[in-house]
């Protein structure tokens, strides 16, 4: 039930930052009537975005990670509206939200405005195609669960008409490119690597995984995962090119086409699939939102305090805030940790407006990077006060710690009790079925 005497907080966009901070506002203040929580997402259901790799490879089912707004709100004394934003009005204090349709075009909800006393907008990030011919029209982008069961789709149906074809598997058919060696598509190439051979395995025995199947993970700068330091960026290319992961460093896509990928010096791989998992910008939407500020790539600039530079009611956080960096020329990166950390500090800044204290800056603290590479490794750093210095690690010891990422993010929404559930109950069922995506 809506109370128009309290204060109004509306969060638009439930994802890795989104929904921890409205769940935690919804135990500490919706529970207690003393604000009101309405959570806002063009989607029905979250799913945390590092998994979507695993969920393209096959190696995951998003039905069994997936959690339901509309469940989450009842549990979580919040309220949850269905609508994509597409508008803000400050003077009013209320953003427009687009109607939204079923798959037979019937309206689900109408366009309506919602009004708030404290706007937190968190819609996240999509990949930058930086305007690159083909991309749209050929080429999987890896932004949503749809996306990502899409082109498993297509990578399964490729790999039956190949065994189910009279003639041999011809150049370029199975083949994978995976345009952008950042995190994402380093994670998928490995997974994929696995998973491919996983459903060959099941009863596709014309299709050889070593002559048939061909992944190659390209790069614009001279090493992958350039944004990550040194060493586990060659540690992570020596593991890749034992799997037999083709990598192009210093290769420049210029167009996607249906047949596969051309580069700026002319070649073509040949691939019949193409994954689109460079650079990162905020959605577009953001370019008009009633004169806050945004920076190059489209995200909000907010202060240290996460709030936006030109509306002292209006807030910003992960993905889609440029967020200072005291110290460093870049704003706080684009992670699920960062996600983590500003809602949780977010959730302190509502409580201190509400009680009418001065806002605290949020410092970004970085525990290091961890890179999954499926079955075969896990490499990363770990940084911290605790261990002093930035310590390299491989093998099980970083496969635990990469694990306990999404642990972390499960218990910030579901408490101790039911992630140690749905961690048991998903690994029962694990044994019972098989361990890809077959359909
Ligand atoms: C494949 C992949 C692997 C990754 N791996 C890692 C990793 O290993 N480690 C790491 O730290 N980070 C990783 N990241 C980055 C990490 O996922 C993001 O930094 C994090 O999810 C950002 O959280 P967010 O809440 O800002 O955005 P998101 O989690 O993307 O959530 C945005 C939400 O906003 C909603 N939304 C979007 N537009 C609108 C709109 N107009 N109206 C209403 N709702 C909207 C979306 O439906 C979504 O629910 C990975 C990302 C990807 C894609």
């Amino acid at each position: 039930m809506s109370n128009a005497t309290l204060h109004h907080v509306v969060v638009v966009g439930g994802g890795a930052a989104g929904l921890e901070l409205v769940t935690r506002l919804g135990d500490r203040l919706g529970r207690r009537g003393r604000a009101q929580i309405t959570l806002i997402d063009s989607a029905r259901t979250h799913l945390w975005k590092p998994m979507l790799h695993a969920v393209a490879a096959g190696s995951m089912d998003p039905g069994e990670h997936e959690l339901n707004y509309l469940a989450q709100a009842h549990w979580h004394h919040f309220r949850y509206r269905l609508g994509e934003l597409i508008g803000l009005d400050r003077a009013r204090k209320a953003v427009r939200l687009a109607a939204s349709f079923d798959d037979e075009g019937k309206e689900i909800t109408p366009a309506q405005e919602v009004r708030y006393d404290t706007l937190v907008i968190a819609i996240g990030s999509v990949t930058n195609d930086f305007g690159t011919p083909g991309v749209a029209e050929h080429a999987v982008p890896l932004e949503t669960p749809q996306q990502a069961t899409r082109f498993n789709r297509r990578l399964v149906n490729a790999f039956i008409r190949a065994h189910m074809q009279d003639s041999p598997v011809r150049p370029g058919q199975l083949h994978v490119a995976i345009i952008g060696a950042g995190a994402t598509g380093t994670e998928l190439a490995a997974e994929l690597h696995s998973t491919a051979r996983e459903v060959v395995a099941f009863g596709l025995d014309r299709i050889d995984p070593e002559s048939d199947i061909r992944i190659v993970l390209i790069e614009a700068a001279d090493r992958i995962l350039p944004g990550l330091p040194q060493r586990i960026s060659d540690a992570t290319r020596r593991l890749l090119d034992e799997m037999g992961v083709e990598v192009r460093t210093g290769a420049k896509v210029a167009e996607v086409r249906a047949d596969g990928v051309r580069l700026a010096s002319g070649e073509v791989i040949a691939s019949e699939l193409v994954v689109w998992a460079a650079g990162v910008r905020a959605p577009e939407v953001l370019r008009n939102m009633d004169g806050l500020e945004v920076n190059r790539i489209n995200q909000l600039v907010v202060e240290t305090t996460l709030r936006t530079t030109r509306d002292p009611d209006i807030f910003a956080i992960g993905d889609c805030a440029a967020c200072p960096r005291p110290g460093h020329p870049a704003p706080v990166p684009p992670r699920a940790q960062a996600a983590h950390q500003q809602a949780q500090h977010m959730v302190r800044q509502i409580e201190r407006r509400l009680r009418g204290e001065a806002l605290l800056p949020y410092t970004y603290r970085d525990f290091g990077s961890l890179v999954s590479l499926g079955e075969y490794s896990t490499v990363g750093n770990l940084m911290g006060r605790l261990l002093g210095r930035n310590v390299f690690i491989e093998g099980l010891f970083a496969r635990l710690m990469y694990q306990s990422l999404h642990t972390l993010h499960e218990r910030a929404l579901h408490g101790n009790r039911r992630t140690a559930l749905g961690v048991l109950s998903r690994n029962l069922s694990r044994r019972t079925g098989p361990q890809v995506k077959l359909h």
